[in-house]
């Protein structure tokens, strides 16, 4: 047992002597049964939120209203969540109202697919009412109940569906398909930021095809924020979706997506946006899908090529050059050797900021006579590049003598 399972598991101990039911649910169980090591552990309990909080030193309210605590044992965070129904959906994305029940079937009904609807305690007996186990066997993703009223409750269990596809590598069962197609316009209704937090860990998932190839033909674009509001509708994948499942970096993915939904590159950032990504995200992720469709890659001036990877940095010309590539459709060994061949460029730099100059701009406005100013930046940007380009040496005396000629040809 590691150190959150066995954190779990003295939660569930506590609980139990306490004389309250205790079990593991989720994904938790799913991934155990598949294998897997869980990624955090969630609990269901027939203790009341003011019950779990009294029963352990540190907790955090996190969401005490809908019953859940979360408590932290051992630097681990467990989140306690008491049995409960849900009723309502008025507005197709979160219940009315959350009402508290003694059984541990009716909270497992409440679930969303069969295979996250499985409880196990801490014996290892397993709580399994709706067939979750075979249908993990059988890799299939299926929902609890009729699939129809289910996304009809909560739209965004349509979206987990594509996304639990992806990152498990499943299909979906037919009833779920056929209800994706009836369900599909509550999409519109779905707040964007959770549509992104499942894209993001979407992201993650060995296949993301596998969840992709349901927006297209099942033409949900047409329904999911941000898409139903960009202007144009998004045409059929100019490229194998499957290139997409050939990358790992988060950032390259979402490109290849701008790039399947023909997002004019200029617009990059504005679409972005609508995501709702961190500003810093979609100045990064715009950067490298801008590259990837402007530059020429594999670039061969290797001069020309130093000097783009000084100014943008190694890492957003490389996830640039993989774009690029997947959407050329290169082979393995020429994406390889391009990106190879950009490491090699950097590593030869003796330098890459003017930080690791042997020289400092007060140093150098000493030498020039000139007080500082936004000449300082310019002539310490030269020289990075002067000498990581291996023109002039690092060395103090050069780089002040090289330093007083720019500043003359400057002024
Ligand atoms: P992962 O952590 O790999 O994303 P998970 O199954 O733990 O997978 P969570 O979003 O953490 O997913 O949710 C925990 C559990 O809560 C799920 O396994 C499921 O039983 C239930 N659940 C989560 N979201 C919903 C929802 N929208 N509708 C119904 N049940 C849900
Ligand atoms: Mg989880």
């Amino acid at each position: 047992m590691n150190h959150s399972a066995r954190a779990c598991d003295q939660v569930m101990a506590r609980l139990e002597a306490a004389g309250y039911q205790a079990y593991q649910v989720g994904g938790c169980v799913r991934d155990r049964l598949l294998g897997k090591e869980p990624e955090d552990y969630d609990v269901t309990t027939d203790a009341r939120p003011e019950q779990i909080q009294s029963l352990f030193p540190k907790t955090v309210a996190t969401g005490i209203a809908h019953g859940t605590v979360t408590v932290l044992q051992d630097r681990v965070a467990v989140e306690v969540t008491t049995f409960r129904k849900e009723t309502g959906y008025s507005d197709h994305r979160r219940p009315d109202q959350v009402i508290f029940v003694s059984h541990l079937n009716q909270d497992l009904a409440r679930r969303d697919f069969t295979i996250n609807a499985i409880a196990m305690d801490r014996r290892g007996n397993i709580f399994d009412p709706f067939g979750g186990r075979k249908d993990l066997t059988e890799k299939v993703i299926r929902t609890v109940g009729p699939a129809t009223d289910r996304f009809a409750e909560d739209a965004l269990r349509m979206v987990r569906a594509l996304r639990f596809s992806a990152q498990l590598k499943f299909r979906l069962a037919e009833s779920t398909l056929t209800a994706l197609c009836q369900q599909k316009t509550l999409l519109q209704y779905l707040p964007v930021e959770r549509i992104t937090q499942e894209w993001e860990k979407w992201w993650k998932a060995e296949e993301p095809s596998r969840g992709l190839q349901w927006l297209w033909e099942l033409d949900l674009f047409a329904h999911l924020p941000p898409f139903l509001n960009w202007p144009q509708p998004i045409p059929p994948p100019s490229i194998p979706l499957q290139r997409v499942d050939q990358v790992r970096d988060r950032r390259v993915r979402w490109s290849l997506l701008l790039y399947l939904c023909r997002v004019p590159s200029e617009e990059a950032k504005s679409y972005l946006a609508g995501f709702r990504l961190p500003s810093k995200e979609v100045r990064k992720i715009a950067l490298i899908y801008q590259l990837a469709l402007a530059e020429r890659f594999p670039w061969t001036d290797s001069t020309a090529g130093k000097k783009k990877l000084l100014r943008m940095g190694l890492e957003p010309v490389q996830a640039a050059l993989t774009t690029a590539s997947k959407i050329g459709g290169w082979s393995r060994r020429e994406e390889e050797t391009s990106l190879a061949e950009l490491c090699k460029w950097y590593q030869e730099m003796p330098v890459h900021s003017s930080r690791e100059l042997a020289v400092n701009g007060r140093q150098l406005s000493k030498a020039v006579g000139r007080t500082p100013g936004p000449w300082t930046g310019r002539v310490l940007r030269s020289l990075t590049e002067a000498v990581a380009l291996g023109e002039i040496p690092n060395r103090q005396d050069a780089l002040i003598q090289e330093g007083c000629r720019l500043v003359q040809s400057d002024s």
